[in-house]
């Protein structure tokens, strides 16, 4: 039986204080995990939790684009090779729901209107996304959240509302694979920062290369990336587990997170 294990960020750039708000979605997907549930459930739970805290750039607190629009991305992965993706979605509080209803598709992902119709479909709700008061717009606050469970099942769930002031269509890391997110091997990796940067750097997948194949420790892969593939005026960090349940945490700047395993660490 695999340890049960959870972390999860509320983003590169974001309130340290918000580590409280990254708790309850951990108490949220701890306990999903403690009552047998998948680490499925446990991560969109989770992610949904704080999708639905305004304090948070994904689902209910995205930021403005450009001209206004409020449109969302969200991805998960499972280990097991199912992945589901939404980009640029409007209309759509809890966009983690349309990403996972996509890992039994053929499809992997959706983009635009074509995604929230897809959603429509199948009865995921839509509803008009407030954007943020002006002043609160800043990128930042992106969401990630890495489950296993008891079966040894990993996941990522990631979600956010882009970057403020950029253009309606653009894409940012978070729905790319490899990019905003990896699980494979046993290794699980979500990153949030400057969506641009971090999908130049193929970033999840690249850091995932260095623990995996390479065998090096996760805290020192990600301090490796963050100091050698950025600048430092660039913001960015790394979440991870690795099958025996270890989380690891870095970035650079201030990014809140909150991790627990069944052994009773918490981070
Ligand atoms: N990575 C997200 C994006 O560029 C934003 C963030 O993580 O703060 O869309």
């Amino acid at each position: 039986m695999a340890k049960l294990a959870i972390i999860a960020h509320g983003g590169a750039g974001a309130d340290p204080l918000k580590k409280s708000n990254i708790e309850e979605a951990i108490q949220k997907g701890s306990s999903l995990l403690e009552s047998d549930a998948c680490a499925v459930d446990a991560a969109v739970e989770a992610c949904v939790i704080l999708e639905n805290d305004p304090a948070f750039n994904a689902g209910t607190g995205s930021v403005t684009r450009l001209d206004g629009s409020v449109l969302v991305d969200a991805s998960i992965h499972v280990n097991d090779g199912r992945l589901g993706f939404v980009a640029s979605m409007p209309e759509t509080p809890n966009p983690i729901r349309v990403a996972e209803a996509l890992l039994d598709e053929e499809i992997n992902g959706l983009g635009g209107i074509g995604a929230r119709e897809w959603a429509d479909q199948r009865g995921i709700p839509r509803s008009a996304v407030t954007p943020r008061p002006p002043g609160k717009t800043a990128s930042g606050d992106t969401v990630g959240v890495i489950a296993m469970d008891s079966e040894g099942v990993m996941v990522t769930a990631t979600s956010t509302g882009g970057c403020s002031d950029q253009p309606a269509g653009r894409i940012g890391d978070v729905p790319l694979p490899g990019c905003g997110f990896w699980v494979e091997s046993g290794v699980a990796i979500a990153a949030t920062g400057i969506g641009e940067a971090i999908t130049r750097e193929m970033l999840s997948h690249r850091v995932h290369g260095w623990i995996s194949r390479d065998g090096m420790p996760m805290g020192r892969a990600f301090e490796k990336a963050i100091k050698t593939r950025f600048d430092e005026s660039t913001d960015v960090g790394l979440i991870g587990m690795t099958s025996d349940g270890s989380c690891a945490a870095r970035a650079n700047t201030n990014m809140p997170w909150a991790s627990w395993n069944s052994d009773g660490i918490r981070g």
